[in-house]
């Protein structure tokens, strides 16, 4: 099995060493790890690796690859934010950190110079704000900065429409084709609340995202995949990505691709499945 999004305490959010991550994911067989913390960014220090960690931050995962190379392949990577002003910080980022694995998120939107974080769930299904996140998203793909895409279908935990929120992908899915960009099966929906508008009430336990019908029309036009928990604490990691890649075998994905200093590898899920991955 695998897991390509997950976070250690370098998140400040998130619990855990690095080597508290790689064991628990030893210790459910996991045999291709990503560590994906949160990338330095100017507008929110307190949730993420300060600029000054980054190469400790980097230095500490590789060691722990080594550490436990003969149990797991242990891979360093980041979540990175995107906002379409501050790509020239990205690319000084990208250009400065030696990682394997580079994915891009969008946790922030402005809206009328209003920051919306996409956990202010009872935000997230203005006309304004699906506007400026599909904007940024469309920006953030043809950048060509990053592998994947964070989580892409977390804003619909803010109660838009299903057939909403797919009429406004769809047209990005050739873009990231073009661009090759990976969609990310971001299995941590079901530890997140959900955003009722009729109700106006949060819920949890309803796994809103991934949407389903999109992944079939996504595997249907040839686009690549990642897959992982976006876990935040070392108990979590794993959380979801068997009962996912069911999922996706279901809407007729075959393979789902990891990365090593940012080249693409691709694994068959079928084989995944069966513990057979490497
Ligand atoms: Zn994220
Ligand atoms: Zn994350």
């Amino acid at each position: 099995m695998l897991d390509l999004h997950t976070h250690s305490q370098y998140s400040k959010h998130a619990k855990g060493e690095v080597e508290d991550v790689v064991k628990s994911a030893i210790a459910q067989g996991i045999k291709i790890l990503c560590l994906t913390d949160h990338a330095p960014y100017f507008v929110d220090s307190e949730n993420r690796i300060l600029e000054s960690e980054l190469a400790s931050y980097v230095k500490e995962v590789r060691s722990m690859a080594a550490k436990y190379s003969e149990k797991i392949k242990v891979l360093v990577g980041l979540e990175i934010d995107y906002h379409p002003q501050h790509e020239d910080y990205i690319a000084n980022l990208i250009q400065s950190a030696e990682v394997d694995y580079v994915i891009g998120a969008i946790h922030y939107v402005y809206v009328n110079g209003i920051k919306i974080n996409v956990w202010d769930v009872e935000h997230l299904s203005t006309k304004e704000f699906l506007d400026n996140y599909f904007s940024y998203l469309h920006k953030m793909i043809i950048s060509g900065f990053f592998d994947s895409i964070a989580h892409p279908d977390t804003i619909m935990r803010g109660g838009i429409e299903e057939r909403e929120f797919c009429d406004r992908f769809v047209p990005l899915v050739q873009e990231m084709k073009i661009h090759d960009v990976a969609y990310e099966i971001n299995c941590s929906s079901l530890t997140k609340s959900n955003y009722d508008p009729a109700t106006k009430c949060k819920t949890k336990g309803k796994a809103v995202y991934p949407n389903y019908d999109l992944v079939t029309t996504m595997v249907e036009q040839g686009l690549s995949f990642t897959i992982g928990s976006d876990a935040h604490s070392p108990l979590n990691v794993g959380f979801g990505v068997r009962e996912n890649l069911e999922l996706c075998v279901k809407a007729g994905m075959d393979t789902i691709a990891y990365y090593e200093a940012r080249r693409p590898v691709v694994l068959p899920i079928n084989q995944l499945l069966k513990g057979k991955c490497l």
